[in-house]
């Protein structure tokens, strides 16, 4: 009985002190509810924004670009997987710093990896792609990415010197697009730049390619990089008569570290030309109907490149700085490092009919 009353007064004072927190409750918890409710809508319209901003064509942005915030979608990469090359040119910003290539399978794990990122389309690029193993080690990634990854569009930038028939017998199908450098219709000016191998003639050998194009259905592209020895030349002849898809004209660019500075292979200097020279070679040439410029601003940071490691190549300081590569850090993690300009890569046209599918050529 005695312990009775102790228990009788303890529940007293517990309702007592219960009572006001009831009321707290139930004035607050409908404030809780509400706030918790605002942060999900909250959280699910940016979810919505962001998808619409997908959706839109909206780019995202990589580190160091003004705080973006949508992982930046790999579109389009050019993929170096080899440094080495047959040629010298004197300007090359890709130099043979290494040997290294990787394992075929290991490029085919980064290439899935990329192509489940969004890759859409992938340029095999060096140094000179068709050095490696003849031509057979690029022609077994051209067709994984056609045939395996179905990639709309797999192009190459080749030199085109080490290219055979055989080649396009037995790889054509899955390429859409090749590109070969070409800086110059006369054979004493590729010789200055260095594109040049003993007896073989640059020019004839582009010819031979134009028509392998043709036969074999592969759009067949130039590219020129404008230079000290070629600035004042007048291309329009040869390039109508070659008729590519599309000619890309770039102004030769320097890169500390691959054509310039103490660790360079290259000593790049003596042949760039200023902006006003590169708008007047663009203006000799405004005529020719599938010319796309490419000035040193567009080239340092509207390309995703990937270097024999797949590391992507940051060039916006001037120089290529490496990130670690997507086969060990992911595509997403990799490409923060980029220095891509998502932006600057759709205003320069970096999107445009690269499937052969679409193209329309009359072979
Ligand atoms: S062909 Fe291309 S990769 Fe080879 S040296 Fe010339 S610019 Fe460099």
């Amino acid at each position: 009985m005695w312990m009775l009353v102790p228990i009788a007064f303890a529940l007293k004072l517990l309702s007592a002190f219960l009572q006001p927190l009831g009321s707290v409750w139930s004035s607050l918890g409908p404030l809780f509810l509400q706030l918790r409710a605002a942060s999900w809508l909250a959280g699910a319209e940016r979810s919505r924004q962001l998808q619409g901003r997908r959706e839109a064509g909206e780019p995202g942005r990589a580190e160091g670009e003004g705080g973006g915030d949508l992982p930046t979608t790999p579109t389009s990469v050019n993929y170096h997987f080899t440094r080495q090359c047959n040629y010298k040119c004197g300007f090359c910003f890709h130099t043979a710093k290494t040997s290294f290539v990787l394992p075929l399978e290991e490029a085919k794990r980064g290439l899935l990896m990329l192509k489940e990122a969004g890759m859409e389309k992938i340029n095999f690029s060096g140094g000179e792609p068709f050095l490696q193993d003849r031509g057979e080690y690029l022609g077994s990634l051209v067709k994984f990415c056609k045939q395996e990854l179905q990639l709309p569009s797999v192009s190459i930038v080749s030199n085109g010197s080490l290219i055979r028939e055989r080649w396009f017998q037995k790889y054509g199908e899955y390429l859409d697009i090749l590109a070969i450098s070409c800086d110059s219709f006369d054979e004493q000016v590729n010789v200055l730049i260095g594109r040049g191998q003993g007896k073989k003639n640059h020019v004839e050998n582009l010819q031979k390619l134009r028509t392998w194009c043709k036969e074999y259905r592969v759009a067949f592209k130039i590219n020129s990089v404008i230079n000290r020895f070629n600035v004042d030349e007048d291309m329009k002849e040869q390039i109508n008569a070659l008729n590519p898809v599309r000619w890309k004209v770039f102004q030769c660019l320097i890169i500390e570290g691959e054509n310039s500075g103490e660790d360079a292979l290259r000593e790049a200097e003596r042949f760039v030309i200023s902006d006003e020279e590169f708008e007047a070679f663009l203006d000799r040439h405004k005529d020719v109907s599938c010319l796309v410029p490419e000035s040193n601003q567009k080239m340092r940071d509207s390309y995703l490149i990937l270097d024999e490691y797949m590391r992507f190549l940051n060039c916006r300081n001037g120089r290529k700085d490496p990130s670690k590569s997507i086969l060990d850090v992911g595509v997403e993690e990799a490409i923060k490092f980029s220095g891509f300009d998502e932006k600057m890569f759709l205003k320069r046209g970096g999107k445009y009919v690269w499937s052969k599918a679409d193209l329309k050529l009359d072979w």
